[in-house]
């Protein structure tokens, strides 16, 4: 099933909840915020109901989210319920890994196939100063434990902002490098709950290559799966890496992805204004053929390229304000699953 610019319906990430206990600069500044009620969270039948539909109209990747997915409580249920269909090819999670180390062997054993963990730095102090977290350590213990659980492979995820992390990349190289994970290094992005983004704190893809290639010399792409929103790389000693570029040199032309929000919202694109209800349909007692009807109706017509058209505009500041974040809650990245 392809869209209206001949982009598949292959790959869904479902937010678990819209709770993170990490307040990164690059997602969660505030100091307050709106939460979605909690009668609107999908429970996990609904959440299962809704990943086997999309299975039918063609998903194959599943990515959980958040928030901060470990927060939603026995979560390895939702994880073997999720496994148990065979359509989806790749389980994946996305986690800050404050609470892997507990769950780690658990995840796998319920049928987890990957795990992507965020790390933005290797120093406790950054951590405390730019998450308001001195929870360094748990972080080391959830990827140490994600290893030795023996998932397919562990990515680790690297916000980089100019004058805070900028100068940890290859340090980042080589700790992943010694756990046999793959780091990608992500642009600072400009999406809602970005509040304090501007263009001058971005290090861009060419940026981050150049560092690297100064200290590693020649640094050749890898082929790869044209869909992944990361492009990778290969130092002349064989180590991989690599980078999403979303705010320099969108991908917005092959994206198949969208997301389910916590209380069911379907957003197609990362920066989209709205999202389709499927809540309300679901628990109004909408049949798996309307719910797909639905589906298949509103990716046909999806144009979306929001990155993009970002790119395009001559004068970029942050996506929202906070007052317009807290109006409508579904616009912030903590709440869409980044
Ligand atoms: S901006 Fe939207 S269309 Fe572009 S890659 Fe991100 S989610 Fe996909």
């Amino acid at each position: 099933m392809l869209d209206a610019l001949q982009r598949p319906l292959g790959s869904l990430r479902i937010s678990v909840t819209d709770r993170c206990n990490l307040r990164c600069r690059y997602c969660m500044p505030e100091d307050d915020y709106v939460w979605l009620p909690r009668t609107s969270i999908l429970t996990f039948e609904e959440i299962a109901r809704l990943s086997s539909v999309f299975a039918s109209q063609g998903v194959r990747k599943v990515r959980l989210t958040g928030g901060e997915p470990l927060l939603r409580h026995d979560l390895p249920t939702l994880v073997g319920m999720l496994a148990r269909d065979a359509r989806i090819e790749d389980l994946s999670l996305t986690t800050n890994g404050l609470l892997l180390a507990k769950q780690a062997a658990v995840l796998r054993a319920a049928g987890l196939m990957r795990v992507t963990v965020s790390l933005d730095t290797l120093r406790p102090e950054r951590m405390l100063a730019f998450a308001k977290s001195p929870r360094h350590a748990d972080v080391l213990a959830g990827i140490a434990a994600a290893r030795a659980a023996g998932f397919g492979s562990l990515k680790l995820n690297t916000v980089v902002i100019r004058g805070f992390n900028d100068d940890e990349l290859a340090d980042l190289i080589e700790f992943a490098r010694a756990r046999d994970a793959e780091v990608r290094f992500i642009e600072y992005m400009d999406v809602g709950g970005a509040t304090r983004w501007s263009m001058d704190q971005v290090v861009s893809q060419r940026d981050m290559l150049e560092t690297l290639g100064r200290r590693y010399g020649r640094i050749e792409p890898v082929a790869g799966d044209p869909h992944a929103p990361a492009e990778r790389f290969r130092l002349a000693d064989g180590a991989t890496f690599g980078i999403i570029a979303s705010t320099t040199a969108p991908f917005c032309r092959t994206c198949d992805r969208s997301r389910v929000t916590a209380d069911g919202t379907w957003f197609l694109c990362l920066y989209a204004e709205r999202g389709v209800d499927l809540r309300d349909p679901l628990r109004r007692g909408a049949s798996d053929a309307e719910l797909a009807a639905l589906i298949r109706e509103t990716w046909l017509g999806r144009a979306d390229r929001g990155a993009e058209q970002r790119l395009a505009l001559a004068d970029r500041g942050a996506l929202y304000r906070i007052d317009s974040l807290r109006a409508d809650p579904h616009r912030e990245m903590h709440t869409r699953g980044g």
